[in-house]
């Protein structure tokens, strides 16, 4: 049988998969950041702050913002990194990374913006000092191969950080359940539009690795010392580990 992933709950062939998340976000874009905040009631801004905290850019350090979307991250990061340091964008969508590079420049920070999947990246080998993944990992076609890819790039001692959903406490499931498949495509059909596209984040989020198996993901990519902290009860988890 051909090899299959999943968009959400669908199986498709992997080739699929990518140009199924490439119309999603070229759909989402303009309406990307009202939706984050509406969605988690302005949470992953505490999210995002919580993991540019933990990976404690410095003054002069060279980082990489994979999956960079509208780039909260990577705004945060430059203000951190100041003048002597870099800070650069990357993703595999035109319109969300134009979003990002607009935003930036609005910001006052002038950052570098490739347009390239994350499972190749167009770096040389041991080039960053820190690279962030918020919200992206999800939507790969071949994970491993995007922590492979990000692993590879970091300098020995540098750190790989991976913000995204993860697998929620017990108790909370079924309320959780019912905010995320009838609220959220609810929310995404009235603000955004589309309402496939906010449920296909919903099933997106149900088929990730949870905390454990994807902190053996990272090691599997050549991390160590893999740590990850619960945020909001595991709606979302961030992962940190380093390269030796
Ligand atoms: N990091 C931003 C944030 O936290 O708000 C954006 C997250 S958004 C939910 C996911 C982003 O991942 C989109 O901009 C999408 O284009 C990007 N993406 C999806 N698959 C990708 C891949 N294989 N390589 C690079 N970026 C990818």
């Amino acid at each position: 049988m051909d090899e299959q992933t999943h968009f959400g709950y669908e199986r498709v062939a992997p080739e699929e998969k990518a140009a199924k998340v490439g119309a999603v976000f070229d759909r989402v874009a303009s309406r990307y950041d009202v939706m984050n905040d509406l969605m988690s009631l302005g949470l992953h801004r505490a999210w995002k702050a919580f993991a540019v905290a933990i990976a404690r850019p410095r003054p002069g350090e060279r980082l990489l913002d994979v999956a960079t979307g509208s780039a909260d991250l990577a705004r945060s990061l430059a203000s951190r990194v100041g003048a002597s340091g870099e800070v650069w964008l990357t993703d595999i969508n035109a319109s969300m990374l134009a979003r990002g590079r607009d935003r930036m420049i609005d910001a006052g920070c002038s950052a570098p913006a490739v347009q390239c999947n994350a499972e190749q990246l167009p770096f040389p080998d041991r080039h960053f000092d820190c690279v962030t993944v918020a919200f992206g990992l999800r939507n790969m076609t071949r994970k491993d191969l995007a922590l492979a890819e990000m692993t590879r790039v970091l300098k020995s001692g540098g750190r790989l950080l991976v913000l995204e959903f993860s697998k929620v406490w017990k108790p909370l499931e079924a309320a959780y359940d019912l905010y995320s498949f009838k609220v959220l495509p609810w929310l995404g059909k009235r603000v955004a539009g589309d309402e496939a596209a906010y449920r296909y984040l919903a099933e997106s989020i149900r088929m990730h690795p949870d905390q454990d198996e994807l902190s053996r993901m990272l090691e599997a990519a050549g991390l160590a010392r893999v740590e990850y902290f619960n945020l909001s009860a595991g709606v979302v988890a961030l992962h940190r580990g380093y390269r030796f």
